[in-house]
């Protein structure tokens, strides 16, 4: 049988300086996966993304990318990434939504460019100053920097930080809407718990190993989530 895997993980361990992070992760994302990556502060989550990155090496284990492993893989443009959110008063130049959605296009391709803000609903931005944007809306001209390279993976951390509670349900929205009618493979790594479980397909629970990997439902009802965060901690799980 063909293999459907847009990402496999065998056996990954990785260790900063010796301190191990990650322990033995065999984990296998699907294409059109919609995956939530959640876990305790501190158990591994960003690097886990950095190794998907190829940002680090792992001292142990494989990782492969639409079947190539990871030190062949040559097709970075498939992967787009959007890091957590950094404070746009750190942008000290006047710079245009188009301009930082055209750095993520190849080539500055205009027509990409164009595209990925008609994706996430911002055209009609497109001259605005980044530095004049709400939380939410900067939050869409980087996921839109992110899709102008057209990739097949896109990986989110922690990208609700800074956006208000209104902003956060059409954020949501964009992103299952992308997953669903474009078919991207969605990896999302969230500490939202209560919002993750009733948006992704799959969740995937990392604390140094790999705690849960597996359809939210089930997570929820085996009472993982009472080890890892404490027994008072209680779920809504919204029905479909
Ligand atoms: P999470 O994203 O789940 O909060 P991280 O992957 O950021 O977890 O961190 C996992 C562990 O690795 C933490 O104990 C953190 O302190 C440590 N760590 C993260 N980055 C580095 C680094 N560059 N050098 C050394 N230790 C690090």
């Amino acid at each position: 049988m063909m293999s459907n895997a847009a990402i496999e993980l065998n056996h990954v361990s990785f260790s900063y300086n010796h301190e191990p992070v990650l322990t033995d992760i065999s984990l296998r994302i699907e294409s059109g996966d919609y995956v939530g990556v959640i876990g305790p502060n501190g158990g591994g989550k960003t690097t886990l993304m950095r190794l998907l990155l190829g940002l680090l090496q792992p001292q142990e284990g494989t990782i492969t990318l639409w079947g190539t492993p990871l030190p062949r893989f040559k097709n970075w443009h498939s992967i787009g990434y959007v890091p957590q959110r950094v404070d746009s008063g750190d942008f000290r130049l006047p710079i245009t939504v188009k301009e930082v959605v055209s750095f993520g296009a190849p080539r500055n391709n205009k027509i990409a460019t164009a595209a990925a803000l008609e994706q996430v609903g911002i055209a009609d931005l497109a001259k605005r100053g980044l530095r004049e944007l709400s939380g939410g809306q900067q939050q869409k001209v980087f996921i839109a920097k992110a899709l102008a390279a057209e990739p097949k993976v896109l990986i989110l951390d922690e990208p609700t930080v800074g956006v208000d509670i209104a902003a956060q349900d059409d954020f949501y929205q964009l992103i299952a809407r992308l997953n669903m009618e474009q078919r991207l493979t969605i990896i999302m790594v969230s500490h939202d718990i209560d919002v993750v479980v009733n948006e992704v397909s799959k969740l995937a629970c990392i604390n140094d190993h790999l705690v849960y990997h597996g359809l939210p439902k089930n997570f929820i009802e085996k009472d993982y989530l009472s080890n890892l965060y404490g027994k008072t901690r209680k779920f809504i799980l919204h029905g479909h």
